[in-house]
């Protein structure tokens, strides 16, 4: 079901590439609009941006968010992250970037008490999530794979020039990747002078400033359960927006249970909290990347604890029995819609 996905969005990109490439629309009275559509870090993006450099500065953009996939692909055997996966527990040079977002998973996991982990790899690669071969693995499997989790694992050079892993770890920043290639490309944007932007990163939205007329971008939140419908809208300027959830990426087996990609770390299984989405919006996509993931295993008291000591960070989470968690901050920034419209609202 997930490769028909891909291979669907493949062709739109090429269709989209083929047409627009990269497209420009002017009228007398509004801001020059452009627009280019890429598929990269396993997901179809669409980025949007006003003002008479912006074809160029898109093209900077994508083509930047291309090189960071190179670099931190877990699949691709180019990338850094490969080369550290495969060297046998010897110390593999990285880059400052690679350096960078290891150490802050690092820290992600110590301050999420462990939800966040990117050692989870060798467990999240036999479920099929990074394959697309799906299955599911017997308990023992789960357990011998467990054991070679576990950030203990991870040596990574003072500097963050060099890492090694030990115990047969593997890692995979695929929780925290887009949100970071969001936050470059922004900040592509902005050097370039660009002042009005939006780049949809399935299930990640950054933006720059705010829409050419000076108003807030709205970004949508889906309805968890039903794509055609929203959650609501959050009005919003120079954030990322980024939703975890588990109908992003799932399988059924053939006695209809589900299983999505964000796993908790203590068990190997597909979590199992009372959130069945979570939206992070802040001045940092990496952090709220990472965030949406780790408040997704961690649960609504977790989630909430968490939220409460964080006031920089705004949040709308759904939970399992279909009510709304925001945070105070965007109280008047968020509007809710369909099933939700008019919803008790629980302020965080
Ligand atoms: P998406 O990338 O689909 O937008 P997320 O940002 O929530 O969604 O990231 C999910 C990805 O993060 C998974 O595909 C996997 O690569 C990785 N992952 C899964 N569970 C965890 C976890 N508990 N901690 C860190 N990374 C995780
Ligand atoms: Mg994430």
């Amino acid at each position: 079901m997930y490769n028909r996905k891909c291979i669907s969005a493949l062709l739109g990109v090429i269709l989209m590439t083929a047409l627009y490439g990269c497209t420009e629309k002017s009228a007398d009275d509004k801001p020059t609009e452009s627009e280019v559509g890429l598929f990269a870090m396993d997901t179809y993006m669409s980025l949007k941006a006003y003002g008479p450099n912006a074809d160029k500065s898109l093209q900077n953009a994508s083509e930047r968010i291309t090189q960071l996939e190179s670099l931190l692909s877990v699949t691709d055997s180019g990338s850094e992250i490969y080369r550290l996966n495969n060297a046998e527990g010897k110390e593999t040079p990285l880059s400052p970037e690679t350096g960078f977002l290891i150490r802050s998973s690092l820290e992600f996991g110590s301050e999420t008490n462990g939800a966040f982990d990117i050692t989870l790899y060798p467990v999240s690669k036999e479920w099929g999530f990074t394959t697309g071969s799906y299955k599911v693995p017997s308990e023992e499997r789960i357990k011998e794979l467990l054991e070679k989790t576990g950030s203990d694992n991870i040596s990574l050079s003072n500097d963050g020039s060099g890492a090694l892993l030990k115990n047969g770890a593997n890692i995979d920043l695929g929780g925290i990747a887009k949100g970071y290639a969001g936050s470059c490309a922004a900040e592509i944007l902005k050097d370039d002078g660009i002042e009005s932007a939006i780049l949809n990163m399935g299930g990640n939205v950054q933006t720059v400033g705010t829409k050419p007329d000076g108003n807030a971008w709205k970004v949508g939140i889906q309805d968890p359960e039903d794509s055609s419908k929203l959650v609501g809208m959050v009005s919003v300027a120079d954030k990322a927006v980024v939703t975890s959830g588990g109908y992003e990426r799932y399988f059924e087996d053939d006695d209809g249970n589900i299983y999505w990609h964000i796993l908790d770390p203590k068990t190997g299984y597909p979590a199992q909290s009372d959130i069945i989405s979570v939206t992070v919006i802040g001045s940092d996509g990496t952090i709220c990347d990472a965030l949406s993931t780790s408040l997704f295993v961690m649960g609504t008291e977790g989630a909430s604890a968490y939220l409460k000591n964080h006031s920089e960070l705004g949040a709308v989470i759904v939970s399992r029995d279909r009510k709304l968690y925001i945070t105070e901050n965007i109280r008047d920034n968020f509007k809710s819609s369909g099933d939700f419209a008019g919803c008790e609202i629980i302020i965080i």
